[in-house]
């Protein structure tokens, strides 16, 4: 199954392209939407040209003893799965992926409910779930003989792309909205030696202006309207169901801004299961920020018939998004899963966040909406207290430290944000405290303290 055999396929209107045959901004030129990767040979291989599930299983728990980089990577690892290179030889890899399960014994307990855990992708190279997707895309970029890449992010895409073009020895470029991503984000980028533009506009702004760029001049775009980063990012489904012995959990729960990485998920365990690999599917829910909830809107006004773009606004910076790209595609993730689409306030993440953090298992806010969603599913009877259930922690507690401390400070909501939740917010905010400099005060302040 090494051989590369994939195709292009349209979500949209189902055209077939090859995938020299993309245009720059990876739109169908019939339709205008987007492309999935997809390997035609999968379904024709019978008899013993078909994938062994037992053997597959066995080689890839094999490769992580191996200190070959392709087989350390918990995307290459994978590579059967991921045909999209003529020679493996070109893939940049900084040995992303093979990121922890943790169970969330604390949250679990709170909450009633028997298996919880966290797929943290935080620790991958650069601190989000942004290097899986890099290091395919990146991987085709450096085949395809490009010598600029690009994109716009709201912090962690380009923290990530920087990171793989300085190893794949390529150029990059940066477009990010001024004064609304995270600093920690932002020096990676410049650390990595992107050229880092900040633009008077949003997000989605960016992106627009530089589907133009990219229609102008040589440059390889890399945001998830690319393929390939859906492809890489498709591979934490299958550390999840290995970590589980290839037992899919029950749900898994992911935050949602551009929701490319939804899809991708959706896509790994629809592999998996059409492969023979598992026996089910997980239900999927998308979890959105209330003042950047596109796709709830959506699917409650017209089943996801349409997508009506809003400004967005929340902290969780990462999923600050109006205008999600693939909402088509996690749409359909959600329906074909049986998940739910739903979203959760200021407050209900910065508490998520912070009992997250109190697990040892710090995570950025856009990570925690998973949490607050959980709580949400779990109120509604959505969620029954002995399912299975993974929430996926996207990004690392360091990329947003100004976060947890105006959070721990009390600056960080205002009252209205607060309201109804002041005990909640109090009790976790404990962490901060300004004492005299005197052993009998330091220790007055360890009174009470219940852990
Ligand atoms: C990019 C990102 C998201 C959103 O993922 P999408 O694929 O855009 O939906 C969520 N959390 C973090 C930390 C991210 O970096």
């Amino acid at each position: 199954m090494n051989d590369n055999l994939h195709q292009l396929r349209c979500f949209g209107c189902g055209a077939r392209i090859s995938g020299a045959q993309a245009q720059p901004d990876f739109r169908c030129v019939e339709c205008g939407d987007l492309f999935e990767v997809d390997y035609p040979g999968w379904g024709q291989r019978k008899g013993p040209d078909r994938p062994n599930p037992g053997a597959l299983k066995w080689l890839w728990r094999e490769r992580r003893c191996s200190s070959e980089a392709l087989d350390h990577s918990g995307v290459w690892r994978f590579r059967e799965l991921l045909p999209i290179l003529d020679s493996f030889g070109n893939v940049v890899t900084l040995r992303e992926g093979n990121t922890p399960l943790y169970p969330l014994t604390r949250a679990a307990k709170a909450l009633g409910i028997d298996q919880l855990f966290a797929k943290h992708q935080g620790m991958n190279p650069t601190g989000s779930f942004k290097d899986t997707g890099m290091t395919a895309a990146m991987s085709v970029a450096r085949e395809r003989g490009f010598e600029w890449v690009a994109c716009a992010s709201t912090g962690n895409t380009s923290a990530a792309m920087a990171a793989y073009a300085a190893r794949a020895g390529l150029k990059s470029l940066v477009l990010i909205p001024e004064g609304k991503i995270a600093w920690g984000k932002l020096s990676q980028a410049m650390d990595y030696g992107a050229v880092t533009c900040q633009l008077k506009a949003d997000f989605d702004g960016c992106l627009r202006l530089l589907t133009q760029i990219v229609k102008e001049a040589p440059i390889y775009l890399l945001n998830s309207v690319n393929p390939y980063r859906l492809e890489g990012q498709k591979t934490p489904a299958f550390e999840i169901a290995e970590a589980l012995d290839w037992n899919v959990p029950d749900h898994l729960i992911v935050p949602g801004g551009n929701l490319g990485n939804s899809s991708a998920l959706g896509k790994g365990f629809r592999e998996l299961h059409e492969l023979g690999l598992t026996a089910r599917m997980p239900r999927i829910s998308v979890i959105q920020a209330a003042g950047a909830n596109p796709l709830v809107r959506s699917l409650a006004a017209n089943h996801g018939a349409s997508l009506e773009p809003m400004q967005a606004h929340t902290r969780a910076t990462a999923i600050r998004i109006g205008n999600p790209a693939s909402w088509r595609k996690a749409a359909r993730v959600i329906q074909d899963t049986g998940g739910w689409c739903l979203d959760v306030t200021e407050a209900e993440i910065a508490i998520a966040k912070a009992e997250l953090g109190s697990e040892g298992l710090g995570c950025e806010p856009a990570s925690a909406v998973t949490l607050a969603g959980l709580k949400k599913l779990l109120a509604r009877g959505a969620v029954s207290p002995a399912e299975t259930v993974v929430l996926v922690l996207t990004g690392h507690t360091l990329k947003d430290a100004d976060y947890t401390i105006d959070f721990h400070r009390g600056t960080l909501l205002n009252a209205d944000e607060s309201a109804g939740l002041e005990t909640e917010i109090d009790g976790l905010r404990r962490n901060a405290v300004a004492t005299d400099a005197t052993p009998a005060a330091v220790l007055a302040a360890l009174k009470g303290r219940t852990r």
